[in-house]
């Protein structure tokens, strides 16, 4: 395979040709980059099909893209995309290959970045310099910022945080070119052997518009009736939630949000009967708005939230359902 003389490449997350969020968020990131580096991006999309991908992320972003495609049984598999990146690096690899920090981008990173003899650099969440790039991770459970510098004169895969940035801003209403290369007889050890749906009708907290998030102080599990009413209010809203909730089985493993679950950017986010631990605080720093709700006065979210409400949650959902129906001239009977 050729390979394009580009600087930066980002490798997009999508599934039945639909491209997932993350993607345009580790594209922003990545454009930051470029613009401090003076280099030039392009897209890849592995997996089959490719080009459904690859053309959307070229028409949404006017940014040039290739999509890697195999029609064998282990295409969907990271092991399988790794060797596609290989072969289309050949001997002139980027500079920088950006990758979403998910599930996928955790098994793919490290192995690529042996194959390329890159640095890999994972979970970065921000950068400064220019020619001389400094990225930033957050470590020890987010209390400090870790500077970390690639080698020099070598590619560098970098996983990035998914929320480190809002979506891309495309600046241009021509779409990019787009590529297709095929891979064959491609080697492989791990089959994906199927894909288990999450339950109908929820929404995937980072498509989000609006998050409900419930804490310990929700109480019972019949408590959430209220939570999911008030979420129920809003269009793209979704339902989140702290890790003891999901510890217990309260609300599915996906509905949790911080430093084990989700990472979240939502317009509106709203905390109900959650401290604002650490833990919490780090998978929703980048919602726009943060309205926390707690009986404890000396709450850690407030210092988080732009709104504080000290009440007893079961009493302002409510109020304030009651408030917003009023507000759509819907009042409640
Ligand atoms: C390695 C590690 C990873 C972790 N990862 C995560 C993670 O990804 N996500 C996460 O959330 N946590 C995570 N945690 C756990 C985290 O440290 C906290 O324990 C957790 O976030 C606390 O959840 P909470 O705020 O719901 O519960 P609590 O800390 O028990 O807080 C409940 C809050 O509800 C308030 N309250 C009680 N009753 C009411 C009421 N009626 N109305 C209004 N307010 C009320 C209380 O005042 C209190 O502030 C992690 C911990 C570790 C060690």
């Amino acid at each position: 395979m050729a390979s394009p003389d580009q600087d930066i490449w980002v490798l997009a997350e999508h599934s039945d040709g639909i491209v997932q969020p993350v993607t345009y968020e580790i594209l922003a990131f990545a454009d930051k980059v470029a613009r401090a580096i003076n280099g030039d991006i392009v897209v890849l999309a592995a997996g089959h099909p490719a080009r459904p991908a690859a053309e959307q992320i070229a028409a949404a972003t006017g940014l040039d893209a290739i999509g890697l495609d195999t029609e064998e049984a282990s295409f969907d598999c990271t092991e399988t995309h790794r060797h596609l990146i290989r072969r289309l690096a050949g001997s002139h690899p980027p500079r920088l290959l950006f990758i979403p920090h998910t599930t996928m981008g955790w098994d793919l990173a490290p192995g690529l970045a042996v194959d390329l003899e890159a640095s890999s650099l994972s979970a970065v969440c921000g950068f400064t310099g220019t020619s001389d790039l400094v990225f930033h991770r957050r470590i020890l459970n987010g209390k400090l910022l870790q500077e970390v510098r690639p080698v020099k004169d070598r590619p560098a895969v970098v996983t990035v945080v998914p929320g480190a940035e809002g979506p891309f801003t495309a600046t241009t209403t021509r779409p990019g070119s787009v590529k297709i290369y095929e891979g064959r007889s491609l080697p492989g050890r791990v089959k994906v052997l199927g894909y288990v749906d999450p339950p109908p009708g929820s929404v995937d907290l980072r498509d989000a518009d609006v998050i409900i998030a419930a804490g310990r102080g929700v109480g019972d599990a019949e408590n959430l009736k209220s939570i999911h009413e008030l979420a129920r209010l809003f269009r793209r809203a979704a339902v989140g939630a702290s890790r003891p909730l999901c510890d217990a089985g309260v609300l599915p493993l996906a509905c949790q949000i911080g430093m084990t679950g989700q990472t979240v950017s939502p317009k509106l986010y709203v905390a109900l009967g959650i401290s604002g631990a650490l833990q919490h605080i780090m998978g929703m720093k980048n919602s726009d708005l943060v309205i926390a709700v707690n009986t404890d006065p000396n709450a850690a979210f407030f210092r988080e939230a732009h709104y504080c409400v000290v009440a007893d949650l079961h009493e302002f959902i409510p109020l304030l359902m009651e408030k917003i129906l009023r507000f759509r001239g819907n009042p409640p009977e």
